[in-house]
């Protein structure tokens, strides 16, 4: 999936200079003209990163970045303020304001590109890292190896933790017993497939709402349904 970038910019030739150098670099783009506009598209969809003009008609680059520092669903969204030459203040205002990083026009498109890939880089262990998974009234923190539901803690071993990552990050999707045995068990394993079908028995014991989530799809694998 190409990450998706928002850009705030109210001057429409910097804002096309900046989504052709983005999108040549592979990342899809979409382009606003205000911080209202765009922050009725980021509640509907949260980008992966946001390139946020400073000076802007109506609500400002500062306020907007403050908002969304403020919201739970945007606190860690990695901002990137333009601001223009001389606005030293501001930069360092903006930096206050939880801007990840700034950039001063005129600046040249490719130290933007740049500057926008290394902060994914900087971002990215941290955010696999953490990556809990919330599934229905389950919740898998990935970090603390735990696993609720209803925020009640479950045991699990750690083969039936593995197990249940597995299926939670492949929701959705048709995942073949092959493909469970390689990625939790190892491909060095020669238990064989009804090694997977008791364990999937055990999760579904401790963790009833599988019953009918997890589906077994014969002599094939298993598919963790979308939750309703
Ligand atoms: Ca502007």
């Amino acid at each position: 999936m190409p990450k998706k970038i928002y850009i705030v910019e109210d001057e429409k030739d910097i804002a096309d200079i900046i989504r052709h150098y983005l999108k040549n670099a592979g990342y899809t783009v979409e382009e606003f003209d205000d911080g209202e506009k765009a922050l009725r598209r980021i509640h509907v969809s949260v980008p992966d990163l946001l390139l946020l003009d400073l000076m802007l008609p109506g609500m400002d680059g500062l306020e907007l970045c403050r908002l969304l520092r403020s919201e739970p669903a945007t606190k860690k969204l990695p901002i990137i303020m333009l601001t223009a030459k001389g606005e030293e203040t501001d930069k360092i205002v903006g930096l206050e304001m939880g801007a990840d990083d700034y950039i001063t026009k005129p600046f040249s498109p490719k130290e933007l590109v740049a500057r926008v890939k290394a902060l994914f880089r900087r971002n990215q262990p941290d955010v696999e890292a953490a990556k809990n998974i919330q599934y229905g009234k389950l919740f898998l923190d990935v970090e603390t190896h735990t696993v609720s539901v209803n925020n009640k803690e479950l045991t699990l071993t750690a083969k039936e933790f593995a197990l249940l990552e597995y299926l939670l990050k492949r929701k959705g999707k048709l995942v073949s017993r092959d493909n469970i045995l390689d990625a939790v068990w190892g491909m060095d394993y020669y238990g064989g497939n009804r090694t997977i079908d008791v364990h999937i028995r055990h999760l579904r014991e401790k963790i009833p709402l599988l019953k009918t989530s997890l589906v077994t799809v014969k002599s094939f694998g298993y598919k963790l349904k979308d939750e309703k």
